[in-house]
């Protein structure tokens, strides 16, 4: 039942997630880019001129990616194109957050928090990146139009976790609603796109809205941006009951889901989790944020 709802995923996109694609179509961002591979040329060119849309490849090498990469790159401009590509080249961030259409409190955030290089707060941790704790400290509330938990997008080195099938198959769902890291979860700007996306994959790819939506606002601990888990459940407080892990969208390195599998029910201590199933106490799981979207 659940699968079966994560994959209506609209196949025709391939490339793109539908919020980059229709974020250019419906000019709610001057442009966007995929990697591609050479067989895919053809088709994202078709499927680009489908839409009455201008498509780019380019094999450049962006920000400090020792290998180039092809990239596949979409607006209806021609020029912005090749400012945004230029940028990407030239690691320009803030070029590259207004081609992209984030909002300019998005782009400093973000390029304040790489300065500061992001320790993560979790021992021995694979890939070691903590962006969703730091966006999670600046945030009020936490609005499931900005959960970007399951968007990988400027998380780390790309040529690191792109390999790894944790990844790849989360990042074949696309659960977002924006196409860029919020400052906060509540941030302004981010919510006027947010709803925005909201309203046109309602009428476009209604499934997939649905399933977007049904899946950002379940309960979520995260122990850093490539490690979390995703529970069928409710938060209350500091705890989270739950009836069952969601595998699809949880990421384990550390082998929590042993304990957590036997539990129902999470209560967040000092310093570590602590499962229960009913009232017995299964076993202790390292400290994370415990968040809910709604
Ligand atoms: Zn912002």
């Amino acid at each position: 039942m659940r699968s079966k709802i994560l994959f209506e995923k609209p196949t025709w996109l391939g490339f793109f997630s539908p919020v980059d694609f229709f974020g250019v179509v419906y000019d709610l961002k001057p442009v966007s880019r995929t990697g591609i591979s050479e067989n895919d040329k053809g088709s994202v060119k078709k499927l680009a001129k489908g839409w009455g849309l201008e498509c780019e490849v380019k094999r450049i090498k962006i920000y400090e990616t020792k290998e180039s990469m092809l990239l596949a790159y979409i607006s209806k401009s021609r020029q912005d194109i090749e400012k945004a590509a230029r940028a990407e080249a030239n690691a320009n961030r803030i070029d590259v957050g207004d081609l992209f259409g984030y909002p300019p409190c998005c782009t400093s955030f973000f390029i304040k928090t790489l300065s500061e290089k992001n320790p993560c707060s979790k021992q021995g941790g694979k890939y070691d990146y903590n962006l969703i704790e730091r966006i999670f400290q600046n945030s009020k509330k936490l609005n499931f139009l900005l959960n970007s938990t399951y968007n990988f997008s400027s998380k780390g080195d790309y040529a690191l976790i792109g390999n790894d099938e944790n990844f790849i198959r989360i990042s074949t769902y696309n659960l977002f609603f924006i196409p860029h890291q919020p400052c906060s979860f509540d941030c302004k700007e981010s919510l006027k796109f947010g709803r925005k996306m909201q309203h046109i994959l309602s009428k476009q790819i209604p499934a997939f809205c649905k399933s977007a939506e049904h899946f950002l606002k379940k309960p979520i601990i995260v122990w850093n941006d490539h490690e979390f888990c995703t529970f069928e459940g409710h938060k209350e407080g500091d705890s989270i009951r739950y009836s069952s892990i969601i595998g699809e969208l949880s990421i384990d390195f550390s082998g929590f889901k042993g304990i957590l599998s036997k539990g129902n029910s999470i209560i967040a201590k000092e310093d570590s989790l602590r499962v229960y199933s009913g009232k017995k106490f299964v076993g202790e799981i390292e400290k994370g944020l415990l968040l809910q979207f709604s």
